[in-house]
């Protein structure tokens, strides 16, 4: 079965195309073609690169023109070209694309037809960047692939079994019907975690209590108990919870209110603030980047290091809060380019739960290994360090649902 995923973000999208053959495989395979459009990096100009699994690597810069000729003009590359891997859009069995908001509404991967499509575009009111971005690539891949099937894997469906205590918002009711809820995200991550940590232990992921950190760009933590997440850092935005790379995480409230009260504040001005030039970057000031505000601590940046400790104590309080939701912890997974790459993060982080009975084995931490258990054999939680596949997860919904 040949399934073709679409993940588009706002400054990117990427695509990638598997080939399963008979059951699906536990451990995730390696696309036979990746590729990828940047559209921000050149002003004017979206840089496309294409990667068969067998052949050569295509660079290109092309005007940015429509952004769906030139999603089409990256689709196209599967099938001509100096390396095509298919003979035809026609061997295309099936293609899911990430869409990051479904509502109240999409509690699972859903086929895309005219009302799903409705739907995501209604759902820009809370995505306002992401869903259209999703939307122009269901279309271009509908124009490009005509009757193939869909699917819609959404980033929030992960965490539609949250139940009313812990999605409400105290705020009168009148708001909170609006749609004004904790929907959380990156769920396509912490399902993936979910199934590989169990498949690394070789447990059901329903007999497991977990707390998976995805920490990349924007962070978040899920907590798993019989297979669902009950507690989630994200809220109604990804703004909530963790501290990030450029966003504040939670705040008082209140500064919101202060803050607008000032005459030259406006409301796409304190957008920017608090999702663009917060978090490592506005404490450290240095850059939304751990490496160099790691770097920066090495040369004694007193900055750089209150950025570290603020981000650490902010990750260990709210791992607590998901610990108290699971009363209970089994599996602590760290993935996403910090959780993945950063030893000193999940050494910091760990270092708050010894009481547990946690104990990490601090070499196994420092050795960089990928799908791997990192604590000791005899400490009463598995600390796991995973390589998250949110593509291979979108592929692994389209296979289910075909
Ligand atoms: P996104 O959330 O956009 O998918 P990633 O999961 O790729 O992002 O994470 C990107 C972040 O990972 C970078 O901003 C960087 O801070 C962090 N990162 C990558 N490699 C390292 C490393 N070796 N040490 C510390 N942090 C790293």
């Amino acid at each position: 079965m040949k399934i073709l995923v679409l993940n588009a973000g706002s400054s990117s999208q990427k695509s990638c195309l598997y080939d399963l053959d008979g059951a699906l495989p536990d451990i995730p395979p390696e696309p036979i073609w990746e590729a990828s459009i940047d559209w921000t990096h050149h002003e004017g100009f979206a840089e496309i690169k294409v990667k068969p699994k067998h052949g050569k690597v295509l660079e290109e810069e092309i005007a940015a023109t429509s952004r769906s000729e030139i999603i089409t003009h990256m689709l196209e590359t599967l099938w001509s070209g100096e390396d095509p891997v298919l003979k035809s859009p026609s061997e295309v069995d099936i293609i899911g694309h990430r869409v990051v908001h479904g509502g109240a509404e999409y509690r699972q991967s859903t086929i895309i037809n005219d009302e799903v499509k409705e739907a995501i575009a209604k759902l820009a009111i809370f995505a306002p960047v992401h869903n259209p971005a999703n939307l122009e690539g269901i279309i271009a891949a509908e124009k490009v692939f005509g009757n193939v099937p869909q699917v819609a894997v959404f980033d929030t469906a992960f965490h539609a079994h949250l139940a009313p205590a812990a999605y409400t918002y105290a705020i009168p009711t009148k708001y909170t019907e609006q749609g004004i809820r904790r929907y959380g995200f990156h769920g396509i991550s912490h399902q993936y975690c979910r199934d590989r940590a169990a498949s690394i232990l070789n447990r059901k992921a329903e007999d497991l209590r977990l707390i998976t950190c995805h920490l990349g760009n924007g962070c978040s933590l899920a907590a798993i108990r019989n297979g669902q997440s009950i507690d989630t850092t994200m809220g109604f935005t990804p703004l909530e919870g963790l501290v990030m790379g450029s966003r504040s995480g939670s705040i008082d409230a209140g500064i919101l209110i202060h803050l607008l009260r000032q005459p030259d504040m406006d409301v796409e001005k304190l957008d920017r603030i608090l999702n663009r030039e917060s978090g490592l970057l506005g404490i450290s000031g240095i850059s939304a980047d751990f490496r160099p505000v790691l770097k920066a601590i090495a040369e004694g940046n007193q900055q750089a290091q209150l950025a570290f400790d603020v981000y650490m104590h902010s990750l260990r309080s709210h791992i607590g809060s998901m610990l108290a939701s699971l009363g209970g912890l089994d599996v602590l997974v760290f993935t996403a380019g910090v959780g993945e790459n950063a030893p000193l993060v999940r050494e910091r982080a760990c270092a708050g739960f010894e009481f547990l009975g946690l104990k990490l084995d601090l070499d196994k931490n420092d050795q960089r290994l990928m799908d791997v258990d990192i604590a000791m054999p005899e400490s009463l939680v598995r600390v796991l360090v995973i390589h998250t596949q949110e593509d291979w997860e979108i592929a692994r919904e389209c296979w289910h649902l075909k």
